[in-house]
């Protein structure tokens, strides 16, 4: 984004200095196309004219040079249109002492279709037989829909395939969900010419990562978060580092983590890690899918459905693995039974999943489909750092959501003996029921917080968001001050939530020298759990806890 010549010079030796290739530049952003009426200026020679042409000739990287009305393709230029049209001749014969032209000139279709004259200066700018330099100018037609899909996406592609100056073709539209990025990788493969296909908005990010994998001419990132250009644009530092868009090609496995929201979830940052870690060809990227609406509560299993059998199908994605979150984790498993795939104990004992796995043949044929639960082995497996054996012990579990059902089962099959306290009574008993049902024998029942004897209580799970950051109880704890001071002293606290590390609930049970373990050890063991389904290996000791902790110490204020 260009506010200024000097700021945009200095942000294209930042890009450059951060891996870029090329930088656009939008000069949209202050060409104001004023002075153009000066009968003494040549076409296009104004002082505007000159700063750009400045801009240009000391980018350090080659350049796209763009500059989009007002309007629908999201532009912010809105002086007259002819001196827009001089401005691009005149960069397209720049020649003079000091004056270097773009690599490329991006117009859009729609301006090139108005008039026979604006698409003959368009190709003289490109094309100019007086072109005295060394640098080829080309033209990126371009197509922009900020509100969606176009509904005459393909009556668009066979107009850019009419006109014969373009050398790259350009469709970025407002992904309406995941399935988009799809439609995308086909215009791609079907085009002739080089191609930029682009998907705006939260739903795109996959289009712009996954671009080489599909052979796109190029893709965009912004230089800080705060610039993107386009709606749902990575940073530069996102996509050079935690996506490792360099080593992304076409034999690239792909993976993700399914649920919404997902723009914070630690997942890619600790799996795209231990893919470079064992130089695996691999990227995982963040696939939202949106869950049910009050008005429509099956809406959530349909787009689960409808997403991951396309993802799962597409010939070229070779999509590999993904982790299923928030609000799909039981939906997984009913699509499972639906779909005859083979689901794993847990996740068929506790009706949730959260890992799913492609498994291909030789010839790159799908061979199968696994579901899987890394939850409940995580949490008990984050127990056996302190105790070897939960068998007999009084667990009381806090919440009856996602992961409260999966440290509940797993406590119960352990051995435990299990309390269940929610907010909404009825969940917790509903719960207790599931479990007793699934394990037959178990000790598991609801019970209020309240009338609890602490001190019998030997392990507490929260399984709530209270105390996490953004959740508005950020600093509050769960457990009430007289019911941690009642608590044994051999007594465990467990706290799922993760951001931050140190939670009021831990720090109040550290201080009463208890043990007592975080959400990062949880998190991180059912990810290095899914690691390993994913790729048959094991991640490198301590990465993902290095990641996870790295990243959260730059989220903490
Ligand atoms: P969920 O399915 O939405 O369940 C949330 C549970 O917390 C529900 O039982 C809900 O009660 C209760 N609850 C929510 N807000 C509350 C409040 N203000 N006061 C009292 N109870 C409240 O969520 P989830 O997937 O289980 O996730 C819960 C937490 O676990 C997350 O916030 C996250 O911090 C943590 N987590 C950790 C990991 C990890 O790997 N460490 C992974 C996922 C999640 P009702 O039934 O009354 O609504």
């Amino acid at each position: 984004m260009v506010r200024d010549v000097e700021s945009a010079l200095r942000d294209a030796t930042a890009a450059r200095a951060a891996g870029a290739d090329l930088v656009e530049f939008r000069l949209d952003e202050f060409f104001s196309g004023e002075g153009q009426q000066d009968a003494q200026a040549p076409t296009g020679d104004t002082p505007e004219a000159k700063l750009i042409l400045h801009l240009i000739a000391e980018s350090p990287l080659p350049c796209i040079a763009t500059c989009r009305p007002v309007g629908a393709e999201g532009g912010a230029y809105d002086g007259p249109d002819d001196a827009r049209i001089a401005l691009f001749e005149r960069l397209g014969t720049a020649f003079g002492p000091g004056e270097r032209a773009p690599r490329y000139l991006d117009v859009e279709l729609s301006t090139l279709q108005r008039s026979r004259n604006i698409r003959q200066k368009i190709a003289l700018a490109i094309e100019h037989p007086e072109q005295l330099r060394d640098v080829t100018t080309s033209l990126i037609l371009s197509s922009h829909d900020f509100t969606g899909r176009p509904p005459d996406l393909d009556r668009r592609a066979l107009a850019m395939r009419d006109e014969p100056t373009a050398r790259v073709h350009k469709i970025a539209y407002r992904a309406r969900s995941v399935r988009d990025n799809l439609e995308l990788f086909d215009l791609i493969a079907q085009s002739e010419r080089p191609m930029i296909a682009l998907g705006m908005g939260e739903f795109g990010l996959m289009s712009r990562i996954l671009a080489p994998k599909f052979g796109a001419f190029l893709t965009f990132a912004s230089l800080r978060d705060s610039e993107a250009t386009a709606p749902g644009q990575p940073t530069l530092a996102e996509l050079l580092g935690t996506y490792r868009f360099r080593s992304i090609r076409q034999s690239t496995k792909v993976f993700g983590i399914v649920g919404y929201p997902v723009g914070h979830s630690m997942s890619p940052a600790v799996h795209n890690a231990g893919f470079d870690a064992i130089s695996f060809d691999g990227v995982y990227v963040p696939i939202p899918v949106v869950g049910g609406s009050r008005e429509h509560p099956a809406g959530g299993h349909e787009s689960l459905k409808a997403t991951l059998l396309e993802l799962i199908e597409h010939p070229r994605l070779h999509l590999c693995g993904l982790s299923v979150t928030i609000p799909h984790k039981e939906s997984l498993v009913r699509l499972a039974l639906e779909q005859g795939w083979t689901i794993d104990d847990v996740s068929r004992r506790t009706g949730a999943a959260n890992t799913l796995v492609v498994d291909h043949d030789s010839r790159g044929t799908i061979a199968g489909v696994r579901v899987a639960n890394t939850d409940a082995p995580a949490i008990l497996n984050a127990l056996r750092t302190l105790t070897p054996d939960t068998r007999g012990a009084r667990a009381l579990v806090l919440g009856a959501g996602g992961v409260a059902r999966a440290a509940a089962f797993a406590l119960a099959q352990a051995g435990a003996s299990v309390i269940i306290a929610n907010r909404t009574p009825a969940r917790a008993e509903s719960l207790a029921r599931d479990i007793r049902h699934a394990l037959p024998g178990c000790d598991a029942r609801a019970g209020d917080l309240l009338s609890l004897e602490a001190s019998s209580v030997e392990l507490v799970i929260n399984g709530t968001p209270i105390g996490m950051s953004g959740s508005g109880t950020e600093g509050d704890s769960p457990l009430p001050t007289e019911f941690m001071a009642s608590l044994p002293a051999h007594a465990i606290v467990f706290d799922t939530v993760y951001n931050p590390i140190e939670t009021s609930m831990l720090k109040a049970a550290r201080a009463r020298g208890l043990r007592v373990l975080s959400g990062v050890t949880m998190f991180v063991l059912q990810a290095e759990a899914q690691f390993r389904l994913f790729t048959g290996r094991t991640p490198s000791a301590g990465l993902f806890e290095r990641v996870v902790r790295e990243r959260l110490a730059v989220r903490q204020p």
